[in-house]
């Protein structure tokens, strides 16, 4: 008998929620262990795999089992535990869960503005503007834009913008006649305009923007660091050098903040006269400003709470982003919807479209007789032409939880890591990275992430594994200035401020 759509649509959330329950054992408080799933269940699940596909197939049930009984248990615990501190992996609060379930179950196709067919690029229309408004920017500016794969698609899209509109703005300036590199090709441009080649300059960029310089022709090596040493933020940007460097006549320039760097947790900028420094520089040379805030952009909850002093340094962090010609974000780290969701933001639809337009596809375009609002078709914005229905989740989420309920949910989360850093702080065996003389100084500036070493080097060597294979919670492996170094990246929605408890035991034991 085939299964009912309609009920799995209603049962599955709750199916999922109670296979999770009984694979990783939490529920209450204290009672949760291993974030990681059994050698046991690994082995067994790899050796379910089928050798071949079969000419028969095994039906709906049977394939129920097998990845409800095989598969589930062999699976880490990321977004499920709040204790899995691996990455950021956010996690996926309950009304995300339910209508990613009904994406799958309808399945639309987000792609063409059909207004009269379907509600589905009205919908994503307007869950751009609810993220602009979580994130104070304006409406006006910033209703446009898309939903990606997540971050490193948002960098990608980021960097093509950036890409299309520096070359451009360098060929007009000189005389060149070509106008575009989505249609005349980036190698054409540049001899024409008499470029050697795009750079990104940045301080302390996410790897994906290495990634994105790779796809799009820039090229890996043209990624400048310009990191300013000596002051006591690790990715303040070097004005000066920033000036030479987008002064150099041979290249056409992007400049990449770093809102919210993945080791750290810090910003690249401090303040909304910062990030119009940068602006200046950047209208004065032509050069395309991006800001990667993957997680970093969500301290724009802060903005509320002006008066407060807790999260200043946060506020100040993301202010002035505004400011900026395109943001990446990912919805499936601090928004908690599952993978794989992230955003572009873009201030200038006109150099997407330059960039991404789908053209000549006749059977694509949208005939004018149909009602309702006129918005960009998805096509012609991102890198698919079709695709999920990618906002659902993050639509319920939002709604969901409102503006306060995501802040109060950065609020534990950073709590959280600032009761940790400070513990680690005071801790004989461990420091606390980047190295701050003054405590207060380093908590002020402690967001969701928490980068730590272990002063010994032979106990820091092993450090992570050592965390891990106590499966009580999870922590990522990383390397700052050389060194091995551990990070707790606390992301997951059911965060809560008692967990402090378990990490301080699990570190202790560490220790020992
Ligand atoms: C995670 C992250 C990315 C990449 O995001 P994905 O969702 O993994 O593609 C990019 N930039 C920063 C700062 C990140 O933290």
């Amino acid at each position: 008998m085939e299964p009912n759509i309609g009920t799995i649509i209603q049962e599955q959330p709750q199916v999922q929620y109670d296979l999770w329950k009984a694979a990783f054992g939490f529920g209450e408080h204290g009672q949760r262990s291993n974030v990681l799933p059994s050698p046991e269940a690994l082995i067994r699940a790899r050796n379910s795999l089928p050798e071949t596909l079969a000419e028969t197939g095994v039906g709906f049930k049977a394939i129920q089992t097998h990845i409800l009984n095989d598969i589930v248990p062999a699976t880490n615990a990321g977004s499920i535990s709040p204790n899995y501190y691996g990455f950021v992996t956010g996690g996926v609060t309950p009304a995300a869960l339910f209508a990613d379930n009904v994406v799958s179950a309808y399945d639309q196709n987000v792609q063409v503005h059909l207004p009269a067919h379907s509600i589905v690029t009205e919908l994503e229309y307007n869950t751009l503007g609810l993220l602009a408004d979580l994130l104070y920017l304006n409406r006006k500016d910033w209703q446009n834009g898309t939903f990606t794969t997540g971050a490193t698609a948002s960098n990608i899209l980021g960097l093509a913008c950036g890409r299309e509109f520096t070359v451009r703005t360098a060929c007009e300036r000189s005389g060149c006649p070509i106008r575009s590199v989505g249609e005349s090709g980036l190698f054409e441009t540049l001899q024409a305009s008499g470029l050697s080649g795009v750079q990104v300059l940045s301080t302390l960029p996410h790897s994906s923007i290495g990634k994105a310089a790779g796809v799009l022709g820039i090229g890996r090596a043209n990624i400048k660091n310009i990191v300013c040493a000596s002051k006591g933020n690790p990715l303040s940007f070097d004005m000066d050098k920033l000036e030479t460097e987008l002064s150099n006549s041979n290249k056409a320039s992007i400049v990449a903040i770093s809102c919210g760097e993945v080791n750290t947790g810090r910003f690249a900028t401090a303040g909304v006269d910062e990030m119009q420094a940068i602006r200046n520089l950047c209208d004065k040379y032509g050069a395309w400003l991006h800001v990667d805030g993957a997680f970093g952009i969500f301290g724009r909850v802060f903005l509320e709470d002006e008066d407060s002093s807790e999260f200043a340094s946060i506020r100040k962090g993301c202010e002035g982003i505004e400011l900026a010609d395109s943001i990446a974000g990912d919805a499936h780290k601090l928004l908690n919807v599952p993978y794989d969701c992230g955003f572009f933001l873009c201030r200038r639809p006109d150099v997407a479209g330059n960039v991404f337009q789908n053209a000549n596809a006749a059977y694509l375009r949208v005939s004018g007789d149909t009602e309702g609002p006129s918005i960009p078709s998805p096509l012609n914005i991102g890198i698919e032409n079709s695709r999920r229905f990618r906002a659902l989740p993050v639509y319920a989420s939002l709604l969901s939880y409102g503006r306060k309920g995501y802040r109060e949910m950065l609020q534990r989360q950073t709590r959280l890591a600032r009761m940790i850093s400070e513990w680690l702080f005071d801790h004989p065996a461990y420091i606390v990275l980047p190295e701050f003389e003054n405590k207060e100084a380093l908590l002020d500036t402690t967001y969701m992430t928490v980068l730590f070493r272990a002063k010994q080097d032979e106990l820091n060597r092993e450090l992570t594994a050592k965390i891990n294979t106590m499966s009580q919670m999870f922590v990522s492996g990383t390397s700052w200035q050389g060194q091995p170094a551990c990070r707790i990246a606390i992301s997951n929605w059911r965060v809560d401020e008692k967990d402090f408890a378990l990490v301080t035991a699990v570190l202790e034991n560490a220790a020992a």
